[in-house]
């Protein structure tokens, strides 16, 4: 390719709404252009970069005993309906309307199109397994699209849906897909790792995110050193011990702590009470439903986890005046011990119809973390403004309805596998894989008959990558003050020639084009600097695109014989211009 042929837009500035490195070099370097907020056009450079990730990606699944298929992006609701998702993932879900009125979404996902493909098509064990991919494009109305092509509202992602006929099967197709993953994510030039991972919406029972180090990752992970453990910090537990239980204190007390309506106000003097020993209330609004969670007052309490555990599809935090109508009291001074809630019946926030009176009888659920089982001598808000309790023992005063792992871990804590002291960091999410189990296959009716002629719902695991996230994060990760340090495998060209004259009969250019020829017969992707421009402005743009390889034919040195072959992040190294080839063909194949 000519450089004057395609269109390479470099910018010397980015965009102000650029925040990451690698959403500015992707503008900078002229790979995409911004159409909307969460938009974007791939330029020419930017789509020969996709294209190469996509075809590690092909490559890597079909070795994997992947097959290839192509889904619809219009979806018809009823298979949502059908699935239950229409439902839990109605805040991403773009739905469009056609000429007659009728309601599509838009693929976010394709879990409900591939389970009703098999529910026509799979009827016999020995059908399976199967496992079918496609790469397309995703809809997600994403509230917050940000970082370029990192939380995009269209975006590409290659999605793939696993058949088995038994768990141990669909366990050997998820294996298949974690180590494809591994080899997709080396052969992009990326350090990815995979960690345990919360199962979200989709839901099932087991799944692993891919997770690339970054600091602007929107992702947090713990980790051991020590014994490769590694869960994102929605997941993640630790070894760390309960609180400790206390001689049976005496009877709980109520005392005045006027104006006091934080752990840490509670924590000093007079009161002294440390945060260990306090027990944070939160009321949290579940599906509707007005919930008591306690955490140890020195722990955050996880909405993931919480979200997770209870199965509650939206969760957030009650509105101070939500706690009043559920406790009678405000965010400070609540608490769950029980003889402050016996006449506090359950009240559904979202339903305003008055309600006979007395009907109401279900208790208030208290959802504790498990860090408090056995916690005694405890200080905890009493429900009256201003006052709290003391001397309050969990198991004795509290009548916790579950008790689930809610807190999230922090760095230093015991690894729950080994003990060694756990790290955290900040990451990319570029792929994930998930067993799903029967889920789907239940639903959709995506049944099969097994070897003695039973009917039986297909084992199912789904796993994603997302193609235009894992491109940036290629950049993300590579790159340095001059623009962007591509790896071989993804550059969009491997190869820059810089003639630094252009004219068709100059020496240089016709050595430019002998180069180019030799190359391109090899199979290698070179691009050819035919801009008339100075040669400070060719480099510059060459390492702002960031071309692995840059061939530089210059005056001085083909006066000697020579030409500079400059790997991105390497010395310059003179070679003979008969040798000019062979030495950049040397360097790519290492
Ligand atoms: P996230 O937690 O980042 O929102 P997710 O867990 O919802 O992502 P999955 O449903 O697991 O995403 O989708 C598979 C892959 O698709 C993700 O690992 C990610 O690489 C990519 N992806 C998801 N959402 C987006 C988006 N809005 N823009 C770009 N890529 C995305
Ligand atoms: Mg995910």
């Amino acid at each position: 390719m000519k450089w004057t042929q395609t269109l390479i837009p470099t910018l010397r500035e980015a965009p102000a709404d650029a925040e990451i490195v690698s959403h500015k070099l992707l503008l900078r370097a002229g790979l995409i252009r911004k159409l909307a907020g969460g938009v974007y056009t791939f330029l020419p450079l930017g789509l020969r970069a996709l294209r190469k990730v996509e075809r590690i990606v092909r490559e890597e699944m079909d070795r994997a005993g992947g097959i290839e298929v192509l889904m619809p992006a219009l979806q018809p609701p009823e298979i949502w309906e059908q699935s239950g998702r229409a439902e839990t993932a109605k805040d991403v879900l773009f739905k469009v309307k056609d000429s007659s009125n009728r309601l599509w979404f838009l693929s976010p996902t394709a879990e409900e199109v591939i389970t009703t493909l098999a529910a026509n098509e799979i009827n016999s064990y020995r059908q399976l397994p199967k496992n079918f991919y496609q790469v397309s494009v995703k809809f997600r109305d994403e509230i917050r699209p940000r970082f370029g092509l990192m939380r995009a509202k269209e975006f590409i992602m290659k999605d793939a849906y696993s058949f088995d006929a038994t768990d141990e099967a669909a366990m050997a197709s998820y294996r298949k897909m974690y180590d494809a993953y591994t080899r997709i994510f080396e052969r992009c030039g990326l350090k990815a790792f995979p960690v345990e991972a919360d199962t979200g919406v989709i839901g099932g029972n087991y799944s692993h995110e891919f997770m690339v180090p970054a600091e602007t990752g929107e992702n947090e992970v713990a980790f051991c050193e020590a014994c490769g453990y590694a869960a994102n910090l929605e997941k993640a537990t630790s070894g760390i011990p309960r609180t400790a239980a206390r001689e049976v204190g005496p009877a709980i007390e109520k005392f005045a702590t006027p104006g006091v309506v934080t752990i840490e106000a509670l924590s000093k003097a007079p009161y002294s009470v440390p945060a260990n020993r306090q027990i944070k209330t939160l009321v949290y609004i579940a599906d509707s439903q007005p919930v008591l969670v306690l955490v140890r007052g020195d722990d955050q309490l996880n909405e993931t986890k919480f979200a997770a555990r209870t199965g509650a599809v939206q969760v957030r935090p009650a509105t101070s005046e939500e706690c009043m109508a559920t406790l009678g009291a405000h965010p400070g001074s609540l608490g769950a011990v029980a003889a402050t809630l016996e006449h506090r019946a359950l009240t559904r926030l979202d339903d305003p119809a008055p309600k006979p009176a007395g009907s109401e009888t279900s208790a208030l659920k208290v959802i504790a973390d498990e860090r408090l089982r056995g916690a005694n001598d405890m200080t905890t808000g009493a429900n009256e403004d201003g006052f709290h309790f003391r001397h309050v023992s969990i198991e004795r005063d509290i009548k916790v309805s579950e008790w689930h792992d809610l807190r999230t871990v922090t760095a230093g804590e015991p690894c729950v596998k080994c003990g060694k002291p756990l790290k955290l960091r900040r990451a990319i999410e570029v792929g994930h894989v998930f067993k799903l189990g029967t889920k789907y296959s239940e639903k959709l009716g995506a049944n099969f008959l097994d070897e003695a002629g039973i009917r039986k719902p297909a084992v199912m695991g789904c796993y994603g990558i997302g193609i235009t996230r894992t491109l940036q994060a290629v950049i993300e990760q590579g790159n340095d003050k001059d623009g962007v340090v591509w790896p071989l495998s993804v550059a969009p060209y491997q190869i820059c020639i810089t003639p630094l004259a252009v004219a068709p009969d100059s020496p240089a250019m016709q050595l430019a084009e002998k180069i180019y020829a030799e190359l391109t017969a090899q199979g290698v992707d070179v691009i050819l600097d035919d801009r008339d421009e100075r040669p400070g402005v060719k480099f510059k743009d060459a390492d702002l695109v960031g071309f692995p390889i840059r061939v530089s034919i210059g005056e001085k040195s083909l006066a000697k014989g020579e030409v500079e072959i400059k790997p991105r992040s390497g010395p310059v190294q003179a070679v003979k211009t008969d040798d000019a080839a062979a030495a950049v063909l040397r360097l790519i194949k290492g």
